[in-house]
Protein backbone atom coordinates (compact mmCIF):
# COMPACT_ATOMS: atom_id res chain seq x y z
CA UNK A 1 0.00 0.00 0.00
CA UNK A 2 1.77 3.14 -1.21
CA UNK A 3 -1.08 5.30 -0.07
CA UNK A 4 1.00 7.38 2.63
CA UNK A 5 3.22 8.47 -0.06
CA UNK A 6 4.40 12.46 0.10
CA UNK A 7 4.97 14.88 -2.51
CA UNK A 8 9.03 15.59 -1.99
CA UNK A 9 9.59 18.65 -2.93
CA UNK A 10 13.37 18.13 -2.06
CA UNK A 11 16.37 19.23 -4.47
CA UNK A 12 17.45 16.09 -4.52
CA UNK A 13 17.51 13.04 -3.65
CA UNK A 14 14.05 13.55 -4.83
CA UNK A 15 10.96 12.12 -5.90
CA UNK A 16 11.17 8.96 -7.99
CA UNK A 17 8.03 7.93 -10.25
CA UNK A 18 5.90 5.29 -7.95
CA UNK A 19 5.46 3.13 -11.03
CA UNK A 20 9.40 2.59 -11.26
CA UNK A 21 9.80 1.90 -7.61
CA UNK A 22 6.80 -0.51 -7.84
CA UNK A 23 8.34 -2.30 -10.45
CA UNK A 24 11.40 -2.45 -8.59
CA UNK A 25 10.00 -3.39 -5.71
CA UNK A 26 8.28 -6.29 -7.84
CA UNK A 27 11.55 -7.37 -8.90
CA UNK A 28 13.66 -6.58 -5.93
CA UNK A 29 14.26 -10.05 -4.33
CA UNK A 30 14.40 -12.19 -7.93
CA UNK A 31 14.98 -9.87 -10.80
CA UNK A 32 12.98 -11.69 -13.70
CA UNK A 33 13.59 -15.02 -12.80
CA UNK A 34 17.06 -15.21 -12.52
CA UNK A 35 17.09 -15.98 -8.67
CA UNK A 36 19.07 -13.05 -7.53
CA UNK A 37 18.33 -9.19 -6.93
CA UNK A 38 20.08 -6.67 -9.32
CA UNK A 39 21.60 -5.54 -5.80
CA UNK A 40 23.42 -8.77 -5.99
CA UNK A 41 24.55 -9.15 -9.42
CA UNK A 42 28.07 -9.12 -10.88
CA UNK A 43 28.28 -6.04 -12.96
CA UNK A 44 29.88 -8.36 -15.58
CA UNK A 45 27.59 -11.06 -15.25
CA UNK A 46 25.27 -11.12 -18.45
CA UNK A 47 21.84 -9.73 -16.48
CA UNK A 48 23.49 -7.08 -15.70
CA UNK A 49 25.25 -6.65 -19.33
CA UNK A 50 21.91 -6.76 -20.76
CA UNK A 51 20.39 -4.21 -18.22
CA UNK A 52 23.64 -1.67 -18.37
CA UNK A 53 23.54 -2.09 -22.34
CA UNK A 54 19.99 -1.10 -22.89
CA UNK A 55 19.63 1.90 -20.71
CA UNK A 56 22.44 3.27 -22.64
CA UNK A 57 20.92 2.69 -25.67
CA UNK A 58 17.02 4.04 -24.14
CA UNK A 59 19.32 7.33 -23.10
CA UNK A 60 20.74 7.72 -26.64
CA UNK A 61 17.47 7.40 -28.08
CA UNK A 62 15.67 9.69 -25.33
CA UNK A 63 18.37 12.23 -25.94
CA UNK A 64 19.20 11.90 -29.29
CA UNK A 65 22.87 11.50 -29.28
CA UNK A 66 24.89 11.79 -32.07
CA UNK A 67 27.42 8.94 -33.17
CA UNK A 68 30.58 10.93 -32.39
CA UNK A 69 29.33 11.25 -29.40
CA UNK A 70 30.35 8.71 -25.69
CA UNK A 71 28.25 8.61 -23.17
CA UNK A 72 29.89 7.37 -19.94
CA UNK A 73 28.41 6.20 -16.55
CA UNK A 74 29.95 7.33 -13.56
CA UNK A 75 30.48 7.77 -9.65
CA UNK A 76 31.65 10.93 -7.56
CA UNK A 77 28.48 13.13 -9.22
CA UNK A 78 28.43 16.15 -10.79
CA UNK A 79 31.31 17.76 -8.22
CA UNK A 80 34.16 15.04 -9.80
CA UNK A 81 33.30 16.10 -13.22
CA UNK A 82 34.08 20.37 -12.49
CA UNK A 83 37.43 18.76 -11.93
CA UNK A 84 37.39 15.61 -14.64
CA UNK A 85 36.52 18.36 -17.77
CA UNK A 86 39.56 20.96 -16.69
CA UNK A 87 42.14 17.30 -16.20
CA UNK A 88 40.29 16.43 -20.04
CA UNK A 89 40.43 19.55 -21.82
CA UNK A 90 43.11 21.49 -20.41
CA UNK A 91 46.25 18.15 -20.35
CA UNK A 92 49.36 21.29 -19.96
CA UNK A 93 47.48 22.91 -16.90
CA UNK A 94 47.99 26.51 -18.70
CA UNK A 95 45.09 25.90 -20.60
CA UNK A 96 42.36 28.63 -20.31
CA UNK A 97 38.72 27.63 -19.28
CA UNK A 98 36.00 30.06 -18.94
CA UNK A 99 32.88 30.14 -16.70
CA UNK A 100 29.56 32.17 -16.41
CA UNK A 101 28.50 31.96 -13.04
CA UNK A 102 24.95 32.08 -12.24
CA UNK A 103 24.95 30.92 -8.88
CA UNK A 104 26.40 28.62 -6.13
CA UNK A 105 26.69 25.45 -8.64
CA UNK A 106 28.77 27.31 -11.45
CA UNK A 107 30.84 28.99 -8.70
CA UNK A 108 32.07 25.22 -6.93
CA UNK A 109 32.92 24.06 -10.56
CA UNK A 110 35.17 27.15 -11.52
CA UNK A 111 37.01 27.30 -8.39
CA UNK A 112 37.68 23.69 -8.54
CA UNK A 113 38.55 23.99 -11.85
CA UNK A 114 41.14 27.01 -10.97
CA UNK A 115 43.03 23.90 -9.47
CA UNK A 116 43.74 22.57 -12.47
CA UNK A 117 43.59 25.28 -15.59
CA UNK A 118 43.69 28.85 -15.82
CA UNK A 119 40.17 28.89 -15.02
CA UNK A 120 38.26 32.58 -15.28
CA UNK A 121 35.09 34.19 -14.99
CA UNK A 122 33.72 35.77 -18.32
CA UNK A 123 30.52 36.96 -17.20
CA UNK A 124 28.68 36.84 -14.18
CA UNK A 125 25.47 37.86 -12.20
CA UNK A 126 26.85 38.14 -8.47
CA UNK A 127 25.62 42.04 -8.92
CA UNK A 128 21.77 40.47 -8.90
CA UNK A 129 22.26 38.15 -6.04
CA UNK A 130 22.25 35.09 -8.91
CA UNK A 131 18.49 36.11 -9.80
CA UNK A 132 18.98 36.37 -13.86
CA UNK A 133 22.02 35.41 -16.38
CA UNK A 134 24.17 37.98 -17.88
CA UNK A 135 23.42 38.34 -21.86
CA UNK A 136 25.37 36.30 -24.19
CA UNK A 137 26.63 39.72 -25.10
CA UNK A 138 28.67 40.82 -22.28
CA UNK A 139 30.50 37.81 -22.14
CA UNK A 140 33.82 38.05 -21.81
CA UNK A 141 35.81 35.18 -23.72
CA UNK A 142 38.78 34.82 -24.00
CA UNK A 143 40.79 33.83 -27.49
CA UNK A 144 42.75 30.07 -27.00
CA UNK A 145 39.39 29.30 -24.50
CA UNK A 146 39.33 25.25 -24.59
CA UNK A 147 35.84 25.26 -22.68
CA UNK A 148 33.51 27.46 -22.00
CA UNK A 149 31.39 26.18 -19.13
CA UNK A 150 27.94 27.22 -17.66
CA UNK A 151 25.42 25.73 -15.51
CA UNK A 152 22.47 24.86 -17.20
CA UNK A 153 19.93 25.17 -14.43
CA UNK A 154 21.38 26.59 -10.79
CA UNK A 155 19.42 24.33 -8.24
CA UNK A 156 19.57 27.00 -5.29
CA UNK A 157 18.30 30.26 -7.42
CA UNK A 158 16.24 28.97 -9.49
CA UNK A 159 17.96 30.29 -12.83
CA UNK A 160 17.86 28.65 -16.22
CA UNK A 161 19.31 29.11 -19.62
CA UNK A 162 16.54 28.86 -22.03
CA UNK A 163 18.67 28.89 -25.15
CA UNK A 164 22.00 27.26 -25.68
CA UNK A 165 24.51 29.79 -26.28
CA UNK A 166 26.55 30.46 -29.37
CA UNK A 167 29.42 31.68 -30.79
CA UNK A 168 32.16 30.82 -28.60
CA UNK A 169 35.71 30.99 -29.51
CA UNK A 170 37.35 29.28 -32.35
CA UNK A 171 38.56 26.06 -30.52
CA UNK A 172 36.47 26.12 -27.58
CA UNK A 173 33.58 23.63 -26.89
CA UNK A 174 30.38 23.87 -23.97
CA UNK A 175 31.08 22.28 -21.47
CA UNK A 176 27.24 22.21 -19.31
CA UNK A 177 26.40 21.16 -15.99
CA UNK A 178 22.74 19.67 -16.69
CA UNK A 179 22.64 18.21 -13.21
CA UNK A 180 18.65 19.68 -11.75
CA UNK A 181 17.50 20.08 -15.69
CA UNK A 182 18.63 16.28 -17.28
CA UNK A 183 16.12 14.89 -19.40
CA UNK A 184 13.60 17.70 -18.91
CA UNK A 185 13.19 18.88 -22.35
CA UNK A 186 15.13 18.15 -25.76
CA UNK A 187 17.91 19.68 -25.70
CA UNK A 188 20.47 19.82 -29.48
CA UNK A 189 23.51 17.76 -28.01
CA UNK A 190 25.54 18.99 -31.22
CA UNK A 191 26.14 22.33 -29.78
CA UNK A 192 28.03 21.12 -26.83
CA UNK A 193 31.40 19.17 -25.85
CA UNK A 194 30.02 17.87 -22.90
CA UNK A 195 26.88 17.47 -21.19
CA UNK A 196 27.22 16.22 -17.62
CA UNK A 197 25.33 15.95 -14.46
CA UNK A 198 23.96 13.40 -11.18
CA UNK A 199 21.50 11.97 -11.90
CA UNK A 200 19.80 11.71 -8.26
CA UNK A 201 17.54 15.06 -8.93
CA UNK A 202 15.53 14.45 -12.32
CA UNK A 203 16.45 10.73 -13.06
CA UNK A 204 17.53 8.08 -10.24
CA UNK A 205 18.19 7.66 -7.05
CA UNK A 206 22.02 9.03 -6.03
CA UNK A 207 25.08 7.28 -6.57
CA UNK A 208 25.78 8.09 -10.74
CA UNK A 209 27.16 10.93 -13.05
CA UNK A 210 26.11 10.64 -16.77
CA UNK A 211 28.31 12.49 -19.27
CA UNK A 212 27.73 12.99 -22.86
CA UNK A 213 31.44 13.53 -24.16
CA UNK A 214 31.84 14.43 -27.90
CA UNK A 215 34.74 11.49 -29.25
CA UNK A 216 37.81 13.91 -29.90
CA UNK A 217 37.51 15.53 -26.54
CA UNK A 218 38.66 11.70 -25.24
CA UNK A 219 42.08 10.58 -24.99
CA UNK A 220 44.13 13.86 -24.04
CA UNK A 221 43.47 13.92 -20.52
CA UNK A 222 46.85 15.62 -18.28
CA UNK A 223 49.55 12.73 -17.54
CA UNK A 224 48.64 12.66 -13.80
CA UNK A 225 44.89 12.48 -14.52
CA UNK A 226 43.51 9.94 -11.78
CA UNK A 227 42.92 6.69 -13.92
CA UNK A 228 38.97 6.96 -12.24
CA UNK A 229 38.67 10.84 -13.77
CA UNK A 230 40.39 9.88 -17.15
CA UNK A 231 37.05 10.06 -19.75
CA UNK A 232 39.05 7.33 -21.70
CA UNK A 233 39.00 5.16 -18.67
CA UNK A 234 35.30 5.13 -18.60
CA UNK A 235 35.30 5.18 -22.85
CA UNK A 236 37.38 2.23 -23.68
CA UNK A 237 35.47 -0.03 -21.03
CA UNK A 238 31.89 0.46 -21.57
CA UNK A 239 31.84 2.19 -17.76
CA UNK A 240 32.92 -0.76 -16.16
CA UNK A 241 36.07 -0.01 -15.20
CA UNK A 242 35.63 -0.78 -11.70
CA UNK A 243 32.38 -1.58 -10.03
CA UNK A 244 30.00 0.57 -11.23
CA UNK A 245 26.68 1.90 -8.92
CA UNK A 246 24.58 -1.32 -10.88
CA UNK A 247 21.61 -0.48 -8.96
CA UNK A 248 21.37 3.34 -10.07
CA UNK A 249 22.65 2.29 -13.29
CA UNK A 250 19.25 0.01 -13.29
CA UNK A 251 16.66 2.23 -11.63
CA UNK A 252 18.01 5.17 -14.11
CA UNK A 253 17.28 2.60 -16.79
CA UNK A 254 13.83 1.95 -15.98
CA UNK A 255 13.48 5.65 -16.01
CA UNK A 256 14.28 6.22 -19.43
CA UNK A 257 11.81 3.19 -20.50
CA UNK A 258 9.37 4.70 -19.20
CA UNK A 259 10.15 8.57 -20.65
CA UNK A 260 10.37 7.03 -23.73
CA UNK A 261 7.00 5.38 -23.58
CA UNK A 262 5.70 8.50 -22.40
CA UNK A 263 6.36 10.71 -25.56
CA UNK A 264 10.31 10.80 -24.83
CA UNK A 265 11.54 14.72 -24.11
CA UNK A 266 9.33 16.74 -25.90
CA UNK A 267 6.20 15.30 -23.75
CA UNK A 268 8.10 15.77 -20.85
CA UNK A 269 9.41 19.37 -21.44
CA UNK A 270 5.48 19.95 -22.13
CA UNK A 271 4.24 18.62 -18.53
CA UNK A 272 7.12 20.65 -17.10
CA UNK A 273 6.25 23.42 -18.19
CA UNK A 274 2.40 23.26 -17.34
CA UNK A 275 3.48 22.03 -13.69
CA UNK A 276 6.44 25.15 -13.35
CA UNK A 277 3.20 27.86 -14.56
CA UNK A 278 1.02 26.92 -12.02
CA UNK A 279 3.37 27.67 -9.19
CA UNK A 280 4.35 31.15 -10.80
CA UNK A 281 0.88 31.79 -11.59
CA UNK A 282 0.40 31.08 -8.12
CA UNK A 283 2.95 33.04 -6.38
CA UNK A 284 2.04 36.02 -9.35
CA UNK A 285 -1.48 36.25 -8.63
CA UNK A 286 -0.55 36.77 -4.73
CA UNK A 287 -0.42 40.30 -5.03
CA UNK A 288 2.96 40.55 -3.52
CA UNK A 289 2.08 37.88 -0.71
CA UNK A 290 4.51 35.17 -2.36
CA UNK A 291 7.70 36.50 -4.00
CA UNK A 292 9.94 34.70 -6.55
CA UNK A 293 13.21 36.47 -6.88
CA UNK A 294 14.16 35.27 -9.90
CA UNK A 295 14.14 37.20 -13.15
CA UNK A 296 11.19 36.44 -15.17
CA UNK A 297 13.31 35.49 -18.58
CA UNK A 298 15.13 32.79 -16.66
CA UNK A 299 12.71 31.24 -14.55
CA UNK A 300 13.93 27.68 -13.69
CA UNK A 301 11.24 25.01 -14.65
CA UNK A 302 12.59 22.73 -11.96
CA UNK A 303 13.46 24.45 -8.55
CA UNK A 304 10.91 27.14 -8.08
CA UNK A 305 12.42 29.96 -5.07
CA UNK A 306 9.76 31.75 -2.83
CA UNK A 307 9.25 33.77 -0.13
CA UNK A 308 6.70 35.20 1.94
CA UNK A 309 6.99 38.97 2.21
CA UNK A 310 5.67 38.51 5.81
CA UNK A 311 9.13 36.92 6.56
CA UNK A 312 10.36 35.49 9.74
CA UNK A 313 7.63 34.11 11.82
CA UNK A 314 5.05 33.33 9.14
CA UNK A 315 7.30 31.79 6.64
CA UNK A 316 8.15 29.56 9.60
CA UNK A 317 4.97 28.83 9.94
CA UNK A 318 4.06 28.29 6.13
CA UNK A 319 6.80 25.48 6.31
CA UNK A 320 5.41 23.68 9.19
CA UNK A 321 2.38 23.79 8.16
CA UNK A 322 3.21 22.35 4.47
CA UNK A 323 5.43 19.66 6.31
CA UNK A 324 2.61 18.44 8.68
CA UNK A 325 0.00 18.86 5.08
CA UNK A 326 2.76 16.57 3.55
CA UNK A 327 4.13 18.86 1.16
CA UNK A 328 8.17 17.43 1.90
CA UNK A 329 11.24 19.79 2.00
CA UNK A 330 10.23 22.84 0.76
CA UNK A 331 12.69 24.88 3.33
CA UNK A 332 14.54 27.00 0.95
CA UNK A 333 17.98 26.36 0.40
CA UNK A 334 20.16 27.72 3.90
CA UNK A 335 22.14 29.97 1.72
CA UNK A 336 18.97 31.77 0.31
CA UNK A 337 16.25 31.36 3.22
CA UNK A 338 12.37 30.94 2.24
CA UNK A 339 11.30 28.24 0.41
CA UNK A 340 11.57 26.50 -2.75
CA UNK A 341 9.52 23.71 -4.37
CA UNK A 342 12.03 21.37 -6.58
CA UNK A 343 9.94 19.73 -9.10
CA UNK A 344 11.70 17.74 -10.85
CA UNK A 345 9.87 14.79 -13.94
CA UNK A 346 8.43 12.65 -11.20
CA UNK A 347 6.43 15.33 -9.38
CA UNK A 348 2.51 14.90 -10.37
CA UNK A 349 0.89 17.63 -11.60
CA UNK A 350 -1.09 16.87 -9.01
CA UNK A 351 1.73 17.32 -6.26
CA UNK A 352 2.01 20.69 -8.05
CA UNK A 353 -1.27 21.72 -7.77
CA UNK A 354 -2.12 20.62 -4.02
CA UNK A 355 0.62 22.67 -3.00
CA UNK A 356 -0.62 25.72 -5.60
CA UNK A 357 -3.73 25.36 -3.45
CA UNK A 358 -2.37 24.93 0.35
CA UNK A 359 -0.35 28.31 -0.79
CA UNK A 360 -3.69 30.35 -1.40
CA UNK A 361 -5.63 28.63 1.56
CA UNK A 362 -2.30 29.58 3.53
CA UNK A 363 -2.34 32.48 2.36
CA UNK A 364 -6.35 33.33 2.65
CA UNK A 365 -5.56 32.88 6.61
CA UNK A 366 -2.71 34.66 7.10
CA UNK A 367 -3.00 37.38 5.05
N1 LIG B 1 25.51 20.89 -10.05
C1 LIG B 1 24.24 21.19 -9.72
C2 LIG B 1 23.47 22.12 -10.60
C3 LIG B 1 23.67 20.64 -8.57
O1 LIG B 1 22.42 20.95 -8.23
C4 LIG B 1 24.43 19.75 -7.79
C5 LIG B 1 23.89 19.10 -6.57
O2 LIG B 1 23.01 19.48 -5.90
C6 LIG B 1 25.74 19.48 -8.17
C7 LIG B 1 26.24 20.04 -9.31
C8 LIG B 1 26.60 18.55 -7.37
O3 LIG B 1 26.18 17.27 -7.66
P1 LIG B 1 26.71 15.97 -6.93
O4 LIG B 1 26.10 15.99 -5.58
O5 LIG B 1 26.22 14.88 -7.81
O6 LIG B 1 28.19 16.06 -6.89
Amino acid sequence: NNSNRKYNFSAGPAMLPLDVLEEAQKDLVDYKGTGMSVLEMSHRGKDFMSIAAKAEQDFRELVNVPENYKVIFVQGGASTMFASNALNLCPTGKEKADFVTTGAWSKKALGEAKKFCDAGEAATSKESNFSTIPERNTWNLRDGAKFVHICENETIGGVEFKETPVGLPDGAVLVADHSSNYLSKPIDVNKYGIIYGGVQKNIACAGMGIAIIREDLIGNAAPNTPTMLDFSTHSENESMYNTPPCYTWYISGLVFAKLLSEGGLSAMEKRNQEKAKVLYDTIDASAGYYNCPTDLKYRSMMNVPFTLAKGGDVEKQFLKEASDAGFESLKGHRSVGGARASIYNAMPKEGVEALAAFMKDFQSRNA
